[in-house]
């Protein structure tokens, strides 16, 4: 019997999002006496990666009917490989739509956004992420076989190095799983740091005038080595792209430093956020809601902070 774990790619590249769920499935195996075993659809990374955090197998799949993502195809895998009552996959945008799925053809209970490792494991006890981010649940998993999701940046990468072995997993999956096709992809911004896995984002709202002035913005999120994001009218008028637009309806995301340029803080807003590990907030209004929920606020025009706060950094960063 073993913990499975899905070990997310892109482009053959593993995710940190699957390094992510292999150490959350390592903090499982280590408590219940099992193994780990990774699946990677399509991977061409080395191995060792998987086994620095804890894999003490992986099932390497390709073929033909995998090469697009499909929810459906790569749950059936998923399922045909399972060897025990546990599977672990990340919360990313494409894992969250397997996972539902995968809970469904394994007669397996779905919990998702988990952040913590289990507190007990009979019954299965763990936080996870609840109320849109605005607080944390402790849910007990009373019936055996589950499924479950790993939010990002919040359980870590935990290094806990095994001697892991490789094997290529046969399964049979057609063209006829998939169910839908990718006919074309259209990428937007391939050279941007994802979002979702980004550990600090610089986000900016209406406060900045304009798209103009989104300039400081980058600079700061390209010293820090952050991703950009913005609240959701920036990009209702277009001033920012809507794969940016964090929120209730846009992203939720939990990276360890979250800094929020003229954005109000409002609850819609903050529903995305929230969860983010440090906030800062530089904002003119000092009444701005924002200020609730931030660890450090800066009252004053972003115009005259922001290109300072770079300059500062520039030099720290040497
Ligand atoms: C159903 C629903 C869903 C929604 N979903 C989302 C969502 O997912 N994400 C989201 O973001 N919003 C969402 N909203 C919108 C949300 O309610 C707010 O309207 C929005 O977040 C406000 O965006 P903002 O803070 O950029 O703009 P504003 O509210 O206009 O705030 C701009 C802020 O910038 C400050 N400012 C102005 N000039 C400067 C300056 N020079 N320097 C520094 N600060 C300055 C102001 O003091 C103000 O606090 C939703 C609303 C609804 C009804």
């Amino acid at each position: 019997m073993a913990i499975l774990v899905y070990a997310e790619s892109h482009d053959g590249q593993y995710k940190k999002a699957a390094f992510e769920a292999v150490s959350y499935a390592k903090s499982i195996a280590d408590k219940v006496g099992d193994t780990v075993t990774a699946v990677a659809i399509n991977a061409a990374e080395s191995s060792d990666l998987l086994y620095k955090y804890g894999a003490n197998k992986v099932l390497k799949v390709s073929s033909d009917a995998l090469k697009s993502f499909s929810p459906n195809a790569y749950a059936k895998v998923l399922a045909e490989l399972k060897d025990g009552d546990t599977i672990v996959l990340p919360s990313t945008n494409d894992a969250a739509t397997i996972a539902p799925l995968l809970a469904l053809k394994t007669n397996a209970t779905l919990v998702t956004n988990l952040i913590s490792a289990p507190t007990n494991v009979s019954p299965f006890t763990a936080d996870r992420k609840a109320f849109s981010g605005k607080g944390i649940e402790t849910i007990e998993v009373t019936d055996g076989a589950k499924v479950l999701t790993v939010l990002q940046n919040a359980f870590g990468l935990k290094e806990n190095a095994v001697s892991g072995t490789e094997e290529a997993a046969n399964v049979s999956v057609s063209d006829a799983d998939a169910k839908v096709k990718v006919i074309k992809v259209e990428q937007n911004s391939s050279d941007k740091i994802d979002l979702k896995e980004a550990e600090i984002v610089v986000s900016a709202g209406r406060g900045m005038k304009g798209p103009e002035n989104w300039g400081m913005i980058e600079e700061m999120a390209n010293i820090l080595g952050a991703a950009t994001a913005c609240s959701k009218p920036v990009a209702d008028i277009h001033w920012r792209p809507h794969e940016e637009h964090v929120g209730q309806t846009g992203k939720a995301i939990s990276p360890k430093l979250y800094i929020a340029v003229g954005i109000s803080g409002a609850i819609q807003h903050l529903a995305g956020v929230n969860s983010s590990k440090t906030i800062v907030v530089i904002n003119s209004d000092a009444e701005a809601p924002f200020f609730k929920s931030a660890d450090y606020g800066i009252v004053g025009d972003a115009f005259e902070i922001v290109p300072k706060l770079n300059a500062e950094l520039k030099k720290f960063k040497g």
